[in-house]
């Protein structure tokens, strides 16, 4: 059977590194986990409420949202966070758009990820 495929602004992403779906909403895991279990989450309506587009710092022109569990001490100040965000974004995109020295998770990496996430909907 072939892979079904959702559409993240200009990229292609697998079914398996998907975990969550409803009627209005979809989450993945990350190519490039800022934290461990650095997720993002589709919602329809979001664009109609929150900010989106370059001007909200988005380097993928797709409305989306990012969870990041926090633990205590994962950053030795805790909105350095927000920087650190800033910091990636620009460096994927540069790194996406030159497409050279990529450190992308395999597939393999994040279905596996997918997997253990898609059981907490079950
Ligand atoms: P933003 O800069 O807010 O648009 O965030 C884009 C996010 O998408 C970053 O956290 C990336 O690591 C993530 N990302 C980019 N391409 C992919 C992909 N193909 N699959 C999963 N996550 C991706």
């Amino acid at each position: 059977m072939e892979a079904e495929y959702y559409t993240f602004g200009p990229y292609k992403i697998h079914e398996k590194e998907v975990f969550y779906t409803s009627q209005l909403s979809y989450a993945l895991v990350n190519l490039r986990p800022l934290l461990p279990g650095h997720i993002l989450f589709f919602q329809d309506i979001s664009h109609q409420l929150m900010e989106d587009g370059p001007q909200a710092g988005q380097t993928v022109p797709h409305m989306h949202v990012h969870i990041l569990p926090r633990k205590g001490g994962d950053f030795e100040k805790n909105d350095e966070i927000y920087d650190a965000i800033d910091m990636k974004e620009k460096e994927l995109k540069n790194k996406l758009d030159l497409d050279k020295d990529r450190k992308d998770r395999s597939l393999e990496e994040m279905a596996q990820e997918a997997d253990e996430l898609r059981k907490l909907f079950l």
